[in-house]
């Protein structure tokens, strides 16, 4: 398969180096030459740290390198590609653009993706004049590490395109599930679930920041507890997916007051060294002094 991948960003990069691992021909396209080069570069660091992992080949790698290439120019990226996703910054106006603009260069078979986190791909797809063409294929980051794909199945998206995206997504070893497209699909809606009502125990007082995480490590086995979760994904990061939910399924996604005030204050988590933690060198070395709150926090 030919692959068109448009955006050399962090997913962009990512994206396109798991689809020429896994044999494909793939093309990357950024609006500037610098930014092309710069995510061919990402690419090849990589792979080159994958090779001294030992996860990775010397001859996969020249491999993969082999079937990649990059342009700027937006027809070279689409018109032979049988499967183009999208992986530009995530703004409405610019996915759409980009949408239609793929279906002008394109071939009438070729189906075209969305690395959206959270818009809807229905509305993406709105514009275009095959609307049964276009998929969301959700992958998470750090690609190369990460096994699931949501597939997004927008309003108007037949079951082939639907077969074919899953099929893509299977043959990069990747493991998809499928979902309606809904708010948050299914990964962002759920971990926001625990996120959120983990965040309102530690506001009311039920447990410390550290209990309610070992509650799900030990008690469930989960990697990372939810707390611990919220500072690595960042809390302005969360508050917003939490605005978005609740505009669009209701008040069951209210943020939490506490997580305001965090934010505010500008502790976002691991990226500003505070969130819920107090972070140093990307770990843990204690917990916030406003971690906890009163009884009362959850008005
Ligand atoms: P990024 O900012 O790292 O990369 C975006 C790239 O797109 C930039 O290199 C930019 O120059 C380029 N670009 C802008 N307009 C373009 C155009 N018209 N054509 C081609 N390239 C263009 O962003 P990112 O983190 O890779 O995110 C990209 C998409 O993936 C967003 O929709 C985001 O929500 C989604 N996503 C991100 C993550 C994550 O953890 N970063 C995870 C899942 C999904």
């Amino acid at each position: 398969m030919r692959v068109g991948v448009l955006g050399a960003g962090t997913m962009g990069q990512g994206i396109a180096q798991v689809a020429a691992q896994a044999g494909h021909d793939v093309v990357v396209r950024d609006i500037e030459s610098e930014f092309v080069e710069d995510g061919l570069d990402g690419i090849e660091s990589t792979l080159a740290e994958g090779v001294e992992r030992e996860k990775v080949t010397p001859d996969e790698k020249a491999a993969t390198l082999d079937r990649l290439s990059g342009t700027t120019d937006l027809e070279t990226a689409v018109s032979e590609s049988d499967l183009v996703i999208e992986a530009v910054p995530e703004d409405m106006d610019l996915k759409q653009e980009t949408f239609t603009s793929v279906e002008e260069s394109a071939d009438e078979e070729t189906i075209i993706a969305s690395n959206t986190s959270a818009l809807s791909v229905t509305e993406i797809a709105s514009a275009l004049e095959r609307p049964e063409r276009a998929i969301g294929l959700h992958f998470f980051n750090p690609v190369h590490l990460m096994s699931l794909v949501e597939v997004v199945v927008p309003e108007r998206t037949s079951d082939e395109t639907v077969e074919t995206a899953e099929a893509f997504v299977d043959g990069i070893g990747k493991s998809p599930i499928t979902v309606r497209d809904s708010p948050g699909f299914a990964s962002s809606r759920l971990g926001v679930t625990l996120g959120v009502e983990a965040i309102r125990m530690v506001e009311t007082g039920v447990a410390s920041p550290r209990d309610v995480d070992r509650a799900m490590t030990l008690g469930y086995n989960h990697p990372m507890g939810p707390i611990e979760l919220t500072d690595v994904v960042g809390l302005d990061v969360r508050l917003d997916i939490l605005e978005h939910l609740r505009e669009e399924l209701g008040e069951r996604f209210k943020p939490p007051q506490l997580l305001r005030q965090k934010v505010r204050a500008g502790n976002l988590g691991r990226k500003t060294g505070e969130g819920f933690y107090v972070w140093e060198d990307g770990e843990i070395v204690g917990v916030s002094d406003g971690a906890m709150s009163s009884p009362e926090g959850d008005r």
